[in-house]
């Protein structure tokens, strides 16, 4: 479909062919600030373009609604117009009913007034004959001579005069039907006159209601012209709208890569500043010594202990009472602390006849228990069951219980610790001195 098209080069062309993949990328280049203001943006327009598709919407209801009332109002024109259509036939059926009527009563009257011309005729060459006395039919004076007697006589004058009565009576009923049958006329023709007055009028109301309907169907035509625009309308909103989100999608892919970062970052930065704090506190504690009085703290899980030199490695060492040095020596002069190994928990810290101030520190490593021990000190920083931090300073070097000379005796056990330190090993193995 042309609109797909459209629409997928729309996209391609907003984002970038590799526009997310260059989102990703250089999402370390770009400030997590822009990146949310993207997106608000991008929410705000998608926002603004999701109250246009609502208005669009409105919109096409509302012509919908007027198309549905033009619909009804249309189907009840078409429903007058048939009506009147209807009422029309009606009408010139009886048009035609009162013309033929019409027609029937002037053939009547016309056969009327020819009956009457003809006996009027009649009765007129009647007269003539018996008052000229020269009539073909009736000789008036033969009728009285003729007569036998006076009795005869008067008999016969009076049928002459009956026979002149009844003639008149003929003609005056036959003028008293001719002035009914045009009595008759008149009224069918006035009858007629309303009847095409009332055809006429149902003419016009169906030519104004045809007038109506054209113009309604204008109407709807119109009106569905505007649903198609807005229709239109809509779908480009939805399109955009589908940019928006996918844009908004890769923003907030580019966004959490940057939280990552920034948590990474930050996480580092905590670590420097815990082994800065640290290094401070060895300040407080020493007393004044400088920062280098503490060991560097080192990446892994252990570092060494206590500034200084090795003066004793672990292993076979004659002078022991047991043949065996179970630790390694580290030695320094003047005020030197001692940090923790590693993150764990203070096990012990005590003194001892052999060890002098010492303290033990259980490791927990991956699963794996280690336990580091730190003896000869000149004291304890640390008293049992407190959680300690890798590079914390726990004591000061010095040379208690059996010690020639100040050094730390460092012991690395694999487990916990033992008396016949049967699992010391070598801290080496652990730690880089
Ligand atoms: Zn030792």
């Amino acid at each position: 479909m042309k609109r797909r098209s459209l629409l997928s080069i729309t996209l391609a062309s907003v984002l970038g062919i590799g526009s997310v993949l260059a989102y990703q990328s250089d999402a370390f280049a770009s400030k997590l600030s822009d990146l949310q203001n993207q997106k608000k943006n991008v929410e705000s327009k998608s926002s603004t373009i999701k109250s246009d598709i609502n208005e669009k919407d409105e919109g096409i209801k509302e012509i919908q609604g007027k198309q549905n009332t033009l619909e009804n109002e249309l189907a009840s024109l078409d429903i007058k117009i048939a009506t009147t259509d209807e009422q029309i036939q009606e009408k010139q059926q009886q048009i035609k009913e009162a013309q033929q009527a019409i027609d029937k009563l002037k053939t009547e009257i016309s056969v009327l007034k020819k009956r009457i011309e003809e006996r009027n005729q009649l009765l007129d060459q009647r007269a003539r004959a018996i008052q000229t006395n020269g009539g073909s039919s009736v000789n008036f004076l033969d009728v009285i001579l003729g007569s036998d007697s006076f009795a005869d006589l008067l008999d016969r004058m009076s049928a002459v005069t009956t026979l002149v009565n009844a003639d008149k009576q003929i003609i005056e009923e036959q003028k008293k039907d001719q002035a009914e049958l045009e009595k008759k006329q008149a009224d069918v023709e006035k009858k007629l006159k309303t009847l095409e007055e009332m055809q006429a009028k149902l003419q016009s109301m169906k030519i104004e209601m045809n007038q109506q309907k054209a113009r309604k169907n204008q109407i709807m035509k119109e009106l569905g012209k505007q649903k198609k625009q807005l229709e239109n309308d809509k779908l480009s909103l939805e399109e955009e709208q589908s940019i928006l989100s996918a844009q908004k999608s890769a923003i907030e892919k580019a966004i959490k890569l940057e939280k990552d970062r920034i948590a990474e970052q930050e996480r580092l930065e905590k670590q420097r500043q815990r082994q800065r704090q640290q290094q401070q506190s060895q300040h407080s504690y020493s007393g004044g010594g400088s920062s280098s009085d503490t060991p560097p703290v080192s990446s892994g899980s252990f570092m060494r202990p206590a500034q200084g030199y090795i003066s004793s490695e672990f292993g076979n060492r004659s002078f022991d009472a047991d043949g065996f040095h179970s630790g390694i020596d580290i030695a320094k002069g003047g005020t030197v602390p001692i940090v923790a190994a590693g993150d764990g928990v203070v096990t012990r810290s005590y003194f001892s006849s052999s060890y002098g101030n010492a303290i033990f520190i259980t490791h927990s490593v991956n699963g794996q228990i280690y336990t580091t021990v730190y003896a000869h000190m000149s004291s304890r920083l640390v008293g049992d069951s407190t959680p300690v931090h890798k590079g914390q300073i726990i004591g000061y070097m010095g040379s208690t219980g059996q010690a020639y000379g100040q050094h730390l005796h460092f012991e690395f056990y694999v487990g916990p610790w033992t008396a016949s330190h049967s699992n010391a090993v070598n801290p080496r193995n652990y730690i880089s001195f």
